[in-house]
């Protein structure tokens, strides 16, 4: 059996979300003959679209380039509901033989690089039971997520005690919540607030978005249109490669547009707002952010849903600060009164990156904050170990794809040249560095004094750009200064077994 000591896996992948069968579908197309193995802390794979039950729960990327390069997204559906992504991403795991790689209720607690044997020791304990067990792999492949799945970002406030009735976070959604006539507060201005707006308000008497800071939002279309209209004649594989290069161009073309010309944006985006909404709504309330559009992270609602439901009445926006709960709902610091019956804390995730296990090389913790990411995908001074964080300012599977690919070129490279490890260690005195994430969002900046950090220039640089990550990661060289390749160590035990 491969992951004892004496044949340890090839690759061992933490996590069955997205980015782990994403990883895992690419090692078996690009190199089929490596052994793998995914663990997955719970009983059932899909992490994110799993996890979250929420009325509406949907992405807010399109498909086309939230999709895997390597499987069509076969919808003329950009924008779609969570039940639609798992689906997608379990049949994939499925196409391409990786669900029966999955070991679920596989909790990795603690993982230990051993340089005399050139080999991760990973212990994992069954989310059931209690057992551990130690697995060993030659390379480790974090795809935890970035946040706590035991808890959301949670802030208390005054009067909680007080209200008469539930309080309730969209991480932990109640499959019997009966909302149907009641009013609704929903805290919070994010894409999960906006998206649990329309879809409360179908059934709940009257739902009201409570948010401290407006945030843009903007409306796309829920279909594509070229992809229906390609579908008629086109195989789906042609229609998926020409709707992502579109998207890909397009989410790239608004985000530098927005970046260099802010004003222009601002401008744009207000002009939208406008016309989907009354003309005597007041946009400039609830729709006017104190920073840059893509200074955080922009909300997109399909068809203009949000903009809809307030249109219609059945729900509305209140913009200010919380002064306190009070029995009957929310009271705004302005003196408002905001009637509940629910009130929903969509205040955000607690940002958590490599999954709650320990990581140790040669004994020696590994604190992720002082160390540098090379490439957006390994840490200075840790072998044989990448990560998947993906991209906050287009969709997060594009950087996935293209950092896996790199890591099955990385690992053909060790695989011809007879190398047991890789590690990145940063140039010899001081560089400069900055945050992991340049990015506004409370969330992150709640956490990124723990998250690892960025030099000032490649590799050491965590890109958002697709077309420069394209460049590096399907073509850029993999045996660059800053990478360090070892042969099997000479004084191992396994190898002087073998
Ligand atoms: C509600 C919501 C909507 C989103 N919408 C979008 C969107 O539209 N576009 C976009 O680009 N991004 C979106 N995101 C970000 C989204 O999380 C990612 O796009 C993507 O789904 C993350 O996939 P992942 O596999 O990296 O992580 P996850 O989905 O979080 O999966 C991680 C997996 O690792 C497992 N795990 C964690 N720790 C351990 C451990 N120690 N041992 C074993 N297993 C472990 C977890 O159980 C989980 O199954 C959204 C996020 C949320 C919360």
């Amino acid at each position: 059996m491969n992951g004892t000591s004496e044949t340890p896996l090839d690759v061992l992948i933490i996590g069955a979300g997205l980015s782990g069968i994403g990883c895992a579908c690419r090692l078996t197309l690009d190199l089929p003959d490596k052994s793998l193995l995914i663990l997955e802390a719970r009983d059932v794979s899909g992490g994110t679209w799993d996890l979250f039950r929420y009325p509406g729960i949907r992405s807010d990327s399109d498909l086309f380039t939230f999709g895997y390069d390597f499987e069509p997204w076969k919808s003329d559906t950009a924008i779609a509901d969570g039940g639609a992504i798992l689906a997608y991403l379990r049949d994939t795991a499925q196409r391409y033989g990786v669900e029966q790689k999955i070991r679920y209720n596989h909790a990795v607690i603690a993982a230990d690089w051993e340089s005399e044997e050139a080999c991760w020791r990973v212990t994992v304990e069954h989310s059931v039971t209690g057992v551990r067990s130690v697995i060993y792999a030659r390379w480790l492949f974090s795809a935890a997520g970035y946040y706590d799945y035991a808890e959301g970002y949670r802030p208390e406030f005054p009067g909680e005690d007080e209200f008469a009735g539930k309080i309730i976070h969209p991480q932990f959604w109640p499959e019997d919540l009966d909302y149907a006539g009641k009013r609704i507060a929903v805290i919070g201005s994010g894409a999960t607030a906006v998206t649990l707006l329309p879809a409360l308000a179908a059934k709940a008497a009257h739902v009201t978005q409570v948010q401290r800071t407006p945030t843009y939002v903007v409306s796309v279309p829920a279909r594509d249109p070229l992809a229906t209209i390609l579908q008629r004649f086109l195989p789906n594989r042609w229609v998926y490669a020409i709707s992502r290069r579109r998207q890909i161009l397009r989410q790239r073309w608004f985000f530098v547009f927005c970046q260099r010309f802010p004003n222009a944006a601002r401008r744009l985006i207000r002009g939208m707002v406008r016309r989907n909404l009354p003309a005597d709504y007041p946009i400039d309330v609830h729709f006017n952010p104190p920073y840059d559009p893509w200074d955080q992270r922009l909300c997109a609602v399909p068809d203009g849903d949000l903009f809809k439901a307030l249109s219609g009445g059945k729900a509305s926006i209140v913009t200010g600060q919380i002064d306190r709960f009070t029995r009957t709902g929310i009271r705004m610091t302005s003196g408002e009164a905001v009637a509940a019956d629910i009130i929903i804390t969509a205040t955000g995730l607690k940002v958590q990156v490599f999954g709650k296990y320990s990581l140790t090389v040669d004994g020696q913790p590994v604190q992720a904050s002082e160390r540098l990411v090379y490439k957006g995908m390994m840490l200075d001074g840790v072998p044989n170990f990448s990560f998947a964080i993906g991209y906050t300012n287009s969709s997060w599977t594009l950087k996935i794809g293209l950092l896996t690919t790199y890591l099955c070129r990385l690992l053909k490279y060790m695989g011809e040249n007879g190398y047991a490890s890789a590690v990145a260690k940063r140039p010899d005195g001081q560089l400069k560095t900055r945050p992991l994430l340049d990015f506004g969002a409370g969330y992150i900046q709640r956490a990124v004094d723990g998250l690892p950090r960025q030099g000032e220039g490649y590799p050491w640089v965590m890109s958002f750009s697709y077309f420069s990550d394209a460049a590096l990661f399907k073509r850029g060289r993999i045996d660059d200064a800053d990478m360090h390749f070892s042969p099997p160590p000479s004084n191992s035990k396994r190898e002087a077994a073998a």
